[in-house]
């Protein structure tokens, strides 16, 4: 007989999922209802008065689509497209990239603006690409790229887009509730979330957001969405609007409740303090980082907090750390993506994982494994940097 499953209890700071709380845990084991049930209307109301809280956004069209942030990236693209646009997309890593796959699915053109990976999109080979496309209707980046640690200036980037008469589509999935995001100030038009990053919920939902201007887009649509599934105008009348709600898909209610206790614990803890802890880890984390001897892929202005691409030390099997950390500390961290492979290591600090327990943690373990492989590091020296970075 196969038995139940019984995961391990491990630490979680790779590139998502991070630990997630024990609350949102208990929300998850609650009694399920109805996902038309008066009661579960009500929770799906909070749900989206608090994504609008996390967002910093009113928009109307502000909801969790029933799937990962992949989904989401989906929903903002099949319904904000149609065959023969043509959109400006910055890739700086693998999730632009992604962005690429999905505005050609969509039957339309992206033009890429490339910045070398670890580094944040260039406002100014947008602002060219945006003179040489004037036909461009949209402008899509990634705005905290989990692939290298970087930040892009998003209020610039979206600033160009308007300039330009473009829709401003941002990837937000390991931003939001890490750093500092604002819709409605920074004029984003779609954005896309997910839950299983800075918001350490369970992996599987997608947070996105529509501005008016959006919305008037998809409505003024010539052809149908392709995917009836992702579909906005019919997503709309199930979580939308007034007495309407009707069933478009069941939701998953569990991990609705799951969502909705993690954002009723950013609401409690501030979302100005939820940003100002990532950094304040990070700022430990760093120091620690570089007192041992290791460094960053990304310039000190741009690295997120929230995701740490740390260089491998040169003759150092990286594969083989991260199974010791795992083996012998239960402790999780991320391998390199795409161009950056086997160069760096991905150490994420997000939601409920971003604590002072699991900086030090992760630099004592980092630290006596490259020292047990003959790597010439210094895990006290780590210690006590981070540990100043907290005292000060
Ligand atoms: C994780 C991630 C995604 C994809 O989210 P999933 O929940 O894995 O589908 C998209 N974009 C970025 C920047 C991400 O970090």
């Amino acid at each position: 007989m196969t038995q139940s499953f019984y995961p391990p209890q491990r630490t979680l700071m790779g590139p998502g999922p991070p630990d997630v709380s024990p609350r949102v845990l208990g929300a998850l084991s609650r009694p399920t209802i109805g996902h038309l049930d008066p009661q579960f209307i009500l929770l799906m109301d909070e749900i989206k008065a608090l994504l609008q809280y996390a967002f910093k956004t009113s928009n109307e069209l502000t909801l969790p689509v029933s799937a990962p942030g992949s989904a989401g990236m989906e929903a903002v693209f099949t319904n904000l497209l149609e065959p023969g646009d043509k959109v400006v997309v910055c890739q700086n890593g693998v999730f632009g990239g992604r962005m690429k796959e999905n505005v050609e699915r969509c039957g339309a053109t992206a033009v890429m603006v490339q910045d070398d990976w670890g580094k944040p999109v260039d406002p100014q080979k947008l602002e060219q690409a945006l003179r040489a496309n004037p036909d461009a209707t949209a402008v899509a980046f990634v705005h905290a790229e989990t692939s290298t640690g970087v930040r892009s200036d998003a209020r610039h980037l979206c600033r160009l887009a308007h300039e330009f008469d473009c829709l401003a589509i941002v990837d937000a999935v390991t931003s939001l509730a890490g750093i500092e995001l604002r819709v409605d100030d920074w004029g984003i038009d779609a954005i896309y979330s997910g839950t299983q990053k800075c918001l350490s919920c369970v992996p599987g939902l997608s947070p996105v957001s529509f501005s008016e201007r959006a919305v008037a887009r998809i409505r003024q649509r010539k052809q149908r969405v392709q995917s009836w599934f992702l579909d906005m105008n019919l997503i709309m009348d199930y979580w939308g609007g007034d007495a309407k709600r009707s069933y478009h898909h069941t939701a998953p209610v569990n991990a609705l409740y799951a969502l909705h206790e993690s954002l009723v614990m950013l609401q409690e803890e501030g979302l100005e303090s939820a940003w100002a802890r990532h950094q304040r880890h990070h700022d430990a984390f760093a120091a620690g980082i570089e007192a041992m001897g290791l460094g960053f892929v990304v310039d000190v202005g741009a690295r997120l907090p929230q995701l740490n691409a740390v260089r491998i030390p040169a003759g150092v099997d990286e594969a083989f750390v991260r199974k010791q950390l795992l083996q012998n500390w239960n402790l999780e961290i991320g391998a390199g993506l795409g161009s950056l492979a086997g160069k760096v290591w991905r150490v994420g600090l997000m939601g409920y994982a971003a604590n002072r327990t699991n900086v030090l943690l992760c630099l004592s373990a980092l630290g006596t494994t490259l020292q047990t492989m003959g790597a010439a590091v210094t895990p006290d020296a780590a210690i006590t940097a981070a540990q100043e970075v907290y005292a000060a």
